[in-house]
């Protein structure tokens, strides 16, 4: 492997003219606070160690790939699943949490910061508190209170305090304010903990390694499984975590092409989707500069999905660069094709999908129909229990419709 990983991104937490840092002066301390203990503490074998074993004892890795046999011989293509649906929590952001929590412990943090919108992250960093035993506070806006009820008990029971946040729309924006106002109030014993590979440095630098360990492995299971690489890979793309991971083992392996996977939700108006790559102009949001759906006056445009972890205007700065230099094609799948893919995937193999990831599952099965000879390995990026009623109720079983 060359040295992208050590120069990608550089110093100052750029990639390419993506990336950076725009906060103010009192947080820019404490970022590079976190930035020299990142360096000087994650190498280290100690945290290594045990990083592995937390890894394989409590999240249960390896996840498996697995084939899907049903789905491909009705579509053509060859379709493979990296199985982040079985990680502990049932998702892979659980990689990202341990990973924080565990730099927190070794940092000498007592408490956990961070906010959540649907409180996928919030559940995931409230886990990884228990596991350390450090104390936890999720912000979390009043409407999201209301809408995500079962995350918010979840939370609860793992002993994380939620702080509802009723300024504004009462939704992830305000939370992310809140949070990082009570941040600075005590940076001394207090880690802020961010749930995709967004915000300034060195957040997408971090995520992103703490995420590689999905395309390790990934990559490894595949070739011994096939004996050759996949020729396509596919990600849906919210901040970016999930599809970073996996697409980071075979960013140089210029014969696998890269799809990161967009929601075209239910049109291309503004407003009825979050297509970032597709109509992002550059900007500046949370503390980094990426591609983001801007209104007239140059703010975060409102932003739709079917699926809660994947609505956010802006975008991870290092897709933006590998868009920039041709490296990954980013492309969408809309709120019908994805509801399909989500009962494809349960009927044909039993696998009820997080409709994040069926964003993935839908263009993979675009891909696999197109080309009938290739394969084709998706970032099954996490499991659909949490979605289950939203989608019965508001799009009916295949049957009904
Ligand atoms: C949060 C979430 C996503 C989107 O986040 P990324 O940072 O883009 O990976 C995707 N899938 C699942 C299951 C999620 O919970």
């Amino acid at each position: 492997m060359s040295d992208y990983f050590k120069s990608t991104p550089d110093a100052a937490g750029q990639f390419g003219e993506f990336g950076g840092s725009f906060i103010p002066p009192d947080l820019q301390v404490e970022m590079d606070k976190i930035t020299d203990a990142y360096y000087r503490i994650s190498k280290s074998h100690a945290f290594i160690s045990e990083l592995r074993s937390i890894r394989k004892h409590f999240q249960g890795r390896p996840t498996p790939v697995y084939y899907c046999q049903r789905l491909s011989d009705l579509l053509g293509g060859r379709i493979y699943l990296k199985r982040e649906d079985l990680n502990h929590t049932g998702a892979h952001k659980l990689n990202h949490c341990m990973g924080e929590a565990l730099l927190a412990k070794h940092m000498g943090k007592k408490r956990l910061i961070a906010e959540t919108g649907a409180g996928q992250h919030g559940v995931a960093l409230a886990t990884a508190a228990a596991y350390f035993g450090l104390e936890c506070e999720i912000h979390m806006g009043e409407v999201d209170i209301a809408k995500e009820h079962p995350n918010v008990v979840r939370m609860k029971i793992l002993g994380a305090e939620v702080v509802p946040v009723s300024h504004g729309l009462k939704t992830l924006k305000e939370a992310v304010d809140s949070a990082f106002q009570s941040y600075l109030k005590d940076p001394v014993n207090t880690i802020y903990c961010i749930g995709s590979v967004v915000g300034p440095h060195p957040f997408p630098m971090m995520v992103r390694e703490f995420q590689r360990v999905v395309g390790i492995e990934a990559r490894e299971q595949f070739m011994e499984m096939t004996g050759e690489l996949p020729d396509n890979v596919v990600a849906c793309v919210g901040g970016g975590s999930n599809a970073m991971g996996i697409f980071s083992a075979f960013l140089e392996d210029e014969e696998c092409s890269l799809y990161g996977v967009e929601p075209a939700g239910r049109s291309y108006e503004i407003g009825e989707h979050a297509c970032t790559m597709k109509f992002g102009k550059p900007g500046v949001i949370h503390g980094f500069k990426c591609q983001m759906l801007q209104d007239e006056a140059g703010e975060p445009a409102p932003v739709y999905s079917v699926a809660s972890g994947l609505d956010y205007p802006g975008v991870g700065p290092e897709h933006c660069m590998l868009q920039s230099n041709g490296r990954v094609s980013y492309v969408d799948a809309n709120d019908e094709q994805t509801i399909d893919a989500f009962y494809k995937l349960s009927r044909l193999e039993g696998i009820i999908p997080a409709l994040e990831s069926a964003h993935a599952v839908a263009y993979a099965m675009r891909l696999a129909q197109e080309k009938p000879r290739q394969s084709i390995l998706v970032n099954l990026s996490g499991r659909g229990d949490k979605d289950i009623d939203f989608v019965v109720d508001k799009f009916g079983l295949p049957e009904d419709q």
